[in-house]
């Protein structure tokens, strides 16, 4: 097919940029786990030891997501669809050892003879920086997701200031064992309690993994309901001649669109405002799409069809486009511009009391008709909005016959 353009949404840049942050998302997570592992296993602190355990859980999924992002980007017709099973089939085992990891802590928490942490002031100040780093990566994210419409990086800043919360519960219990405090309740310390904490966190996530994972399996990815939807949006725009193809795929719980249509223009950029308009639509009914991908090219059609309103069946031309009584449709051959046949239609609206030129302005987008040539100038009313957001061309004529009118537009090129 010719495509004119493969992308319709955002452009390079913004899903450059997406793909950029959400990796970005990935190496913090794995920096803060690796960071929090080694304060843990020196120290001897469960609470630390949980929120690395977090922050493992959290580059799994912000991987998950990377994956999805950068499939998301590629230009081929259809997805790969062995590769995205994989990344759900990860993050399900992933969620599973993340349950197992848990579960020793809290094994560990009750098991009551744990030493008590020793915690040298310098891993204060690296939990405090790590603390930092994950409230302005957040904010970075939010705000990047913001500017290139990107739910799934608005998630991943979202994300990342609930971490936040769970780096400073392991902040405090970490300050409160280098100023070794000493406190029980029940036989629980303040790192096992801490440790307690973090575990809400890490349920949390490790569900997310685990419900989206799984969901995506599940669902064999295509969403027939949300399809059927975007069908329906698209096909209710007047400029769209036909969809040829349309299909999707779950990254988590964001959706990736992709489809191809023809428009009812040869501009293109006329072509690419049917597309943007239409991604617009779809999002405005459909949460948590990532991105929109949208084909077009302009119909291919062998006869361009071109309607005159007549004052008679005779063929002249009448003064009134609504008013008209009759209108004649010219199918003109593309290839060598030779009129093939003529119909004359009666005016099915010339006896409506109301709006009748914004009815006869539907009906002749309806009949796929490609031009128009009339003597007012409709251009500035109703009718001729009707028309011009159908991709009909206006014509304005002078003269009486048909014949004449006729070669007066093919003249001036079509
Ligand atoms: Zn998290």
């Amino acid at each position: 097919m010719t495509t004119q353009t493969p992308e319709s949404t955002g452009g390079h840049d913004d899903t450059a940029q997406v793909y950029r942050v959400a990796g970005y998302a990935f190496v913090l997570n794995l920096f803060l786990a690796v960071l929090k592992g080694f304060l843990a296993v020196t120290s001897g602190s469960l609470a630390i030891m949980a929120g690395a355990i977090d922050s493992g859980t959290d580059a799994v999924a912000s991987l998950v997501i990377y994956g999805g992002v950068k499939l998301s980007t590629r230009k081929t017709k259809g997805f790969p669809l062995g590769l995205y099973k994989l990344e759900n089939v990860a993050s399900v085992l992933v969620a599973i050892f993340i349950f197992i990891a848990g579960y020793e802590i809290v094994g560990q928490i009750f098991s009551g003879q744990q030493q008590p942490p020793e915690i040298p002031l310098p891993y204060i100040w690296l939990l405090l920086a790590a603390t930092l780093m994950i409230f302005f990566f957040g904010r970075f994210a939010i705000r990047v997701g913001r500017r290139t419409n990107s739910p799934t990086l608005i998630a991943e800043g979202r994300h990342r200031q609930v971490d936040v919360l769970s780096s400073i519960v392991v902040l405090v219990a970490a300050l409160l064992g280098y100023l070794e405090v000493d406190w029980h309740i029940l036989g629980i310390t303040i790192d096992q309690m801490g440790a307690c904490l973090i575990l809400v966190f890490i349920v949390r996530a490790g569900w997310d993994l685990l419900s989206d994972g799984m969901r995506v399996l599940l669902d064999a990815s295509i969403d027939f309901a949300t399809l059927d939807r975007i069908q329906e949006i698209i096909k209710n725009d007047p400029q769209v001649d036909r969809i040829i193809e349309l299909s999707g795929r779950n990254a988590g719980r964001f959706q990736f669109i992709h489809a191809a249509v023809t428009v009812k223009t040869h501009d293109l950029d006329e072509a690419h405002q049917i597309s943007r308009h239409l991604e617009t639509r779809i999002r405005e009914q459909i949460p948590h799409i990532e991105k929109i991908t949208i084909l077009y090219e302009p119909r291919k059609r062998e006869h361009v069809r071109i309607a005159l309103p007549l004052a008679d069946e005779n063929g002249r031309i009448s003064a009134h486009f609504g008013e008209a009584p009759w209108f004649a449709v010219v199918f003109v051959q593309r290839r060598d511009q030779t009129v093939q046949k003529q119909e004359i239609m009666k005016n099915p609206h010339a006896a409506t009391e109301t709006a009748k030129g914004i009815r006869v302005a539907e009906w002749l987008v309806q009949a796929g008709v490609d031009h128009v040539g009339m003597k007012e100038d409709i251009s500035r009313k109703g009718p001729g909005y009707v028309l011009a957001n159908g991709g009909i061309q206006v014509h304005l004529i002078s003269g009486d016959d048909l014949d004449a009118a006729v070669d007066d537009i093919l003249t001036k090129g079509i």
